[in-house]
């Protein structure tokens, strides 16, 4: 497990932009944290990492966005509002989960049992703070062998 504290949202960006250049194509990332920890500022950073051109917004209401302009296709999913197992099937989800993309998920307690055994899982936490944040990262299954 790796954990950073990061003091403002272009440190969160920088971490994961720096995460981005490193991460295996196909790669999988569940992001946990509440309503504006960071988890949309890290996925910013990620895409800065691939290059992607293009802005990157929040997927709230249309579950996932897709970024083809990077090294690597990046899928953005926010599952707030997910609804059904039929629903996450429906978007695709388990297709680009085993894609040679990059997948990143906001919200990803929302789809616990759904997610792929070999992922990272980022924890973005509040502190006493204001504009600080912890970042926990933790690999799992194949993962635990990546060097990040
Ligand atoms: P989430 O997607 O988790 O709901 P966002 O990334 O949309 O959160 O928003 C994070 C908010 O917190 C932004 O307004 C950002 O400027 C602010 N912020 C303050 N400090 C940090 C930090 N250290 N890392 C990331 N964001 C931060
Ligand atoms: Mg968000």
């Amino acid at each position: 497990m790796t954990e950073l504290i990061t003091s403002n949202e272009k440190q969160t960006a920088q971490a994961a932009k720096s995460i981005a250049t490193q991460i295996a194509a196909g790669s999988f990332i569940a992001l946990y944290g509440d309503l504006g920890a960071g988890k949309t500022a890290f996925t910013r950073g990620l895409a800065d990492g691939l290059d992607i051109k293009e802005q990157i917004t929040s997927p709230t209401f249309t579950l996932l966005k897709t970024y083809d302009s990077g090294v690597m296709p990046l899928y953005h999913f926010d599952m707030y509002r997910i609804n059904s197992n039929e629903e996450l099937d429906g978007i695709g989800f388990f297709d680009y989960a085993q894609s040679d993309g990059l997948c990143v998920v906001e919200w990803a307690e929302r789809v616990k049992e759904d997610l792929p055994t070999d992922r990272f899982d980022i924890y973005i936490g509040y502190t006493e703070n204001e504009d600080e944040r912890t970042i926990k990262i933790i690999p799992r299954g194949v993962c635990e062998e990546a060097k990040l």
